[in-house]
Order: structure tokens, then sequence, then C-alpha cells
């Protein structure tokens, strides 16, 4: 069945003889997307597609780069990019997924050549979502758009990490708890190698960099030379340092 193509950031119906068969917004909110993309960063003031901040946890973890699309703020429940993560959350969707990646790869193909990492040895992986979520909405979000990323470079989306059982939703928790929470919430099986290997993370949503940087630690427990982190939303707030 196919369904009329609807705007993922205002769920209109798209004028079907209008748009291609591809649009996933809307012109009004590819719009607001292009002017989230190019709000500046609060710390380095570049645009947030192109800043190259990266939260603290992370940079202590060994990540070396962090990519991110657009600002995502919590409070506001209203904007292009939330309601795009929210629907993302909530329903598979190949469209909404291949949108994201190509929103991303551009400036991951620049920095994966400014960190000298050749594309044959990169793989990537994603910051799985709690299994209680994944039975609620039949979607894990980042393994989706992690796919979608693999495909457009032509890199292997592997399936690395798991959530461990008893783990709570990171965003319901306080900066103290998440610390707590996340490092019994993630493990990565012994007979996982990636020797030598480059590795993109993904992850939908960064907010304080933990998770992140958990997972980051485990791949470079199993032998990953560099990790890359990706995100679509990075909360815009004062958490980071600049390099
Ligand atoms: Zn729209
Ligand atoms: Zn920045």
């Amino acid at each position: 069945m196919i369904f009329p193509p609807k705007c993922v950031g205002c769920g209109e119906l798209f004028d079907i003889f209008d748009g291609s068969p591809d649009l996933v917004l809307c012109e009004r909110c590819m719009n607001h997307w292009l002017a989230a993309k190019s709000q500046r960063c609060r710390e380095c003031n570049v645009p947030i597609g192109l800043c190259r901040c990266i939260p603290n946890p992370m940079l202590r973890s060994g990540v070396c780069d962090f990519i991110k699309a657009v600002p995502y703020d919590v409070n506001n429940r209203s904007s292009v990019q939330d309601r795009f993560i929210y629907r993302m959350k909530h329903k598979r969707d190949e469209r909404a997924a291949c949108f994201a990646a190509e929103q991303l790869c551009d400036e991951l193909l620049r920095r994966l050549a400014e960190n000298n990492c050749e594309l044959g040895n990169t793989v990537i992986t994603y910051v799985p979502r709690i299994r209680k979520a994944i039975t609620e909405n039949g979607v894990d979000q980042s393994e989706c758009i992690a796919s979608s990323i693999g495909k457009v470079l032509k890199i292997p989306c592997l399936n690395l990490i798991e959530r461990c059982r008893g783990g709570r939703e990171q965003k319901k928790l306080t900066l103290r708890e998440r610390k707590e929470n996340v490092r019994n919430a993630f493990n990565i099986s012994n007979e996982v190698r990636l020797d030598g290997r480059t590795v993109l993370l993904f992850d939908d949503v960064v907010t304080t960099g933990s998770s992140m940087a958990r997972c980051a630690e485990l791949l470079f427990g199993v032998g990953a030379e560099k990790v890359i982190s990706v995100a679509v939303g990075k909360t815009n707030r004062k958490n980071v340092q600049t390099r």
C-alpha cells in the first residue's frame, strides 16, 4: 500500500502534482530546517551543521570528531527538527531516514578526509535504543538512519552494541543519574574485532554525550582506531569544549 506523501515536519499532504514522491519536508518546513542548520553553536559561533565542538564526556572517551545537522531544543516541541525526530522515533520511515542521511553525508565525507580516514576502512554503527521502546514503537530510529548513511556512503552498517536489560531511558534522568545509568547500559560482544577501523557512531540526538562516550569506549575496547560521532540533533547549550 502506498501512503499519500505527507510532510514529516507539519503533517500536511503534498500536492501530488506539485511535489516529487521523494519530498520529505514541504517548502515552509524545509526553510525552517535550513534556518536551524545555519543557527550558530553557542560555544564556537559556527553554524551547527559545520561546528566541531565535542561534548566533554565524548572528548574524554577519545571521540575525534562530531558531526551534527541541526540544533535540538528539548523544550521546543514545535520546531520542525523536533517533530522530525519525534516522527522517526514512532514510525519507520525510510524516506525520512534517507533525508537525514543526506543532510549529514557531505560534511561527513569532508571530516573523514580531514581525519585521514579511508572510506574503505570505515564502518558505521549506532547507539541502540532500549528494547522496551523498540517493542512499543516497532522501530530503532538510530539503526534506521545509520543504515541509510551506510547506503549513501557505501559502507557497512553493523549492529555492534547491545542495550543491557534494566537500562533506563536517558532523557528522563538528571546529569548525575545519566552517568551512573550509562556505565551499565551498554555492552559489546567480545567476539567483535574492529582492529584499525574507523567507526562512525550514530545517535539521533545528543544531549550530554554520555551514551556516545560509553559506546565509543566499548568500540575502542575491541580495537577501533578512530571513532567519529554523528547525530541529527545536538542540544545547543554550553557543555562542550572547542577544539
Ligand atoms: Zn511541512
Ligand atoms: Zn560549536
